[in-house]
């Protein structure tokens, strides 16, 4: 058979699938009006089916952190507070508790399986369900019907939500496990991923077993600097591994837009040579989660300013590529952020655009300062008053670096009036975001796991 009379045939029974999935899709939509029912089917029958899809997934962005980020880049001279990229392409929301085991709040590692695999498991599982049993996702779906897939994220590559589209795990935490399974499961006889960008040489370049050298092996190029991003070949294969455990903050790093910078690498990769088979890719702005973990308000935006950027980007080239579909959402909120504190009616996000370094590098570095007030007020880029620079008198060098950050966190929360409710998880509903061909599907509140549904209908219906 020639490949197109094999695409053709591949293209007429995947019609019939799709016709099925679509079913499934609607059905276990916990919508009980069957006259809305039928409304939604139609609609997602009718969906244009991208050739490309690009899933963006902000681990820990709630609500709050959109509305924050529109706050924190307000033009304080005109009397509107401008909307955002987020705002332009906002179209539902998403529900994200995990299995019933448990409970409502989710994990990333359970939200991002659900969101890869259609299937809600257990806190702590990777592309596995409450039997621990392997899952299908939709980068593995991907790959089988012969699209280019990849995956750049800004936490290390084996991390929950990557792990959880890549491969299956009853532990998230079981990462040389997963990093092997990155190398040794194939679809097709083939790798999971042409390219896989982020960081991870721990988990990568071990003294029993090293992956680097064996994807080296199988052809990948390596990269382990953000310049050479600049010269990849598009005909080769990809491993990008640009730090150890993550990517430095935002803040931190040399590139405080490398999610942006990844993805303007990433996509052109995967758009060359796909004439014919399109390319599904996965991109993780890792640490807005972090950031909420941390209760650090001034990390999470800037981690925001690096989503926002990518997305501007990722809006430009949609514009040029209608082909191409794009969803964001986030897998759950974090830190309970909330915009205004303690019943004063005030938040004041002016006092984090002028930081020159993430909190938790001041917390590692004042104990080697002359003068910590004058080092703090350089940090974050404006002057301590007397009551802050007196709050500074607590910490000593044996202060565990946690709590050396809780109190210069602690003048950033009562400057700007930022709340937090807790160091973990919430459970609430977060943002769908989607544009490009069939976002229109993604319109309304859905479950978490109908964004794989979706993802597989769209897929089977374009290949
Ligand atoms: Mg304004
Ligand atoms: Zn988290």
């Amino acid at each position: 058979m020639t490949n197109k009379l094999l695409t053709t045939f591949t293209k007429l029974a995947t019609v019939t699938a799709a016709t099925f999935l679509l079913g499934g899709c609607v059905i276990v939509d916990s919508d009980n009006s069957s006259s809305r029912m039928n409304q939604k089917k139609n609609i997602a029958a009718a969906a244009d089916a991208p050739k490309n899809i690009i899933m963006v997934v902000a681990d820990g962005m709630g609500p709050a952190y959109v509305t924050a980020y529109r706050n924190y880049m307000d033009d304080p001279n005109t009397v509107e507070v401008e909307t955002t990229i987020l705002d332009q392409i906002l179209v539902g929301t998403s529900r994200t508790y995990p299995h019933q085991q448990s409970g409502f709040v989710t994990d990333s590692a359970a939200s991002a399986t659900a969101m890869s695999t259609g299937v809600k498991t257990y806190n702590g599982a990777i592309g596995v369900d409450i039997n621990k049993q392997a899952l299908e996702t939709v980068l593995h779906r991907a790959r089988k019907l012969g699209l280019k897939t990849g995956l750049a994220v800004t936490s290390h590559i084996v991390h929950a939500t990557p792990a959880s589209y890549m491969v299956a795990n009853e532990a998230r935490g079981n990462y040389s496990e997963i990093a092997d399974s990155f190398y040794d499961d194939r679809i097709n006889g083939e790798h999971l991923a042409d390219i896989m960008l982020g960081a991870g040489w721990g988990h990568f370049l071990r003294e029993d077993r090293n992956i680097v050298e064996l994807f080296k092996a199988d052809g990948y190029q390596y990269l382990d600097k953000y310049d050479q991003l600049s010269t990849i070949d598009p005909a080769t294969p990809v491993l990008g591994l640009f730090g150890d455990a993550s990517l430095p903050w935002a803040l931190d790093d040399s590139d405080p837009l490398r999610l942006h910078t990844l993805t303007k690498a990433v996509v052109p990769y995967l758009a060359a040579d796909t004439e014919d088979s399109g390319y599904f890719l996965l991109l993780e702005a890792s640490q807005v989660d972090w950031a909420g973990h941390a209760n650090d308000i001034a990390s999470a935006m800037a981690e925001m300013h690096d989503l926002a950027n990518t997305m501007e980007y990722l809006y430009d080239y949609v514009k040029n590529h209608p082909d191409t579909l794009v969803v964001l959402t986030a897998d759950h909120s974090t830190g309970g952020l909330t915009i205004g504190a303690g019943g004063d009616y005030r938040w004041e996000p002016s006092f984090i655009k002028s930081f020159n370094k993430s909190i938790s590098s001041m917390a590692k570095e004042i104990h080697d300062q002359a003068n910590q007030g004058q080092y703090v007020s350089d940090s974050f880029g404006f002057e301590l008053n007397a009551a802050e620079i007196e709050s500074l008198s607590v910490i000593n060098k044996d202060m565990d670096v946690r709590a050396v950050e809780a109190v210069l966190k602690s003048i950033v929360d009562k400057r700007t009036n930022t709340g937090w409710t807790t160091s973990g998880h919430t459970g609430i509903d977060v943002d769908v975001f989607a544009f490009g061909p069939g976002a229109e599907i993604f319109a309304g509140n859905q479950n978490n796991t109908d964004l794989a549904k979706k993802i597989f209908m769209l897929l089977d219906k374009a290949h």
